[in-house]
């Protein structure tokens, strides 16, 4: 018996392999039990936009697991499934995460779009460039407000990093977020990294809001 055969009970039993919805245990660390993840939808993929998952109620439970629970073990579970949704990219790749202004960061203490941005990079094939951009206005949130109101608030808030504008010029870049709504981020995020010169912008998101 080799010493982590012997330790497997032990690890299984601090942390047995669960369903981070339902808590049923699953044979192994990877997602989700069969019944929560049939309660998943997965939508359709539009132009340059990847989402892993519509934003329904057991979406919405992971994601809220993940960003204010703290559960960043998820961040792995999370990407696998984006990373399955985005397919393999033809061609070099940056992988940049949304920003997280600096104030929340220090609050939360993780950029969640970060974490998953590093977990899908991998798979994808792109090289991470976490700090592509930065946040630079620390803004409200966007949901209860309209298009004009979205775009002013966030208008000079996201800029390319200074010091990977060099880096950005000419790349194709897989830009990442957790959960996508309006768009209005990803739209300042995009032309941000278009006026540092990149070539490609693509989004890839774990869950997509539906339109309204
Ligand atoms: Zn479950």
């Amino acid at each position: 018996m080799t010493v982590a055969q012997a330790l497997a009970p032990l690890v299984d039993l601090i942390w047995p392999p669960r369903c981070p919805l339902c808590g049923e245990g699953i044979g192994a660390q990877t997602g989700l039990c069969t019944p929560c993840w049939s309660k998943l939808e997965f939508p359709e993929v539009e132009d340059g936009v990847v989402a892993a998952v519509a934003y329904n109620d057991p979406a919405r439970e992971l994601v809220l697991a993940f960003k204010r629970g703290g559960r960043i073990s998820l961040a792995p579970v999370l990407a696998r499934m984006m990373a399955a949704r985005l397919g393999p990219l033809d061609g070099d790749w940056l992988a940049v995460p949304v920003p997280l202004h600096r104030w929340r960061l220090w609050q939360r203490g993780y950029n969640q779009s970060a974490l998953l941005a590093r977990e899908v990079a991998g798979p994808a094939g792109a090289r991470l460039v976490v700090d592509g951009l930065v946040r630079r206005k620390n803004t409200p949130s966007l949901g209860r407000l309209g298009s004009v109101a979205r775009a002013h608030v966030l208008e000079g808030a996201i800029a390319a990093n200074p010091s990977r504008v060099a880096q950005l010029a000419g790349a194709n870049v897989l830009l990442v977020d957790d959960v996508l709504t309006s768009g209005a981020t990803t739209r300042a995020c995009s032309a941000a990294l278009k006026a540092a010169g990149a070539a490609r912008v693509k989004v890839v998101c774990f869950a997509r809001v539906g339109l309204d």
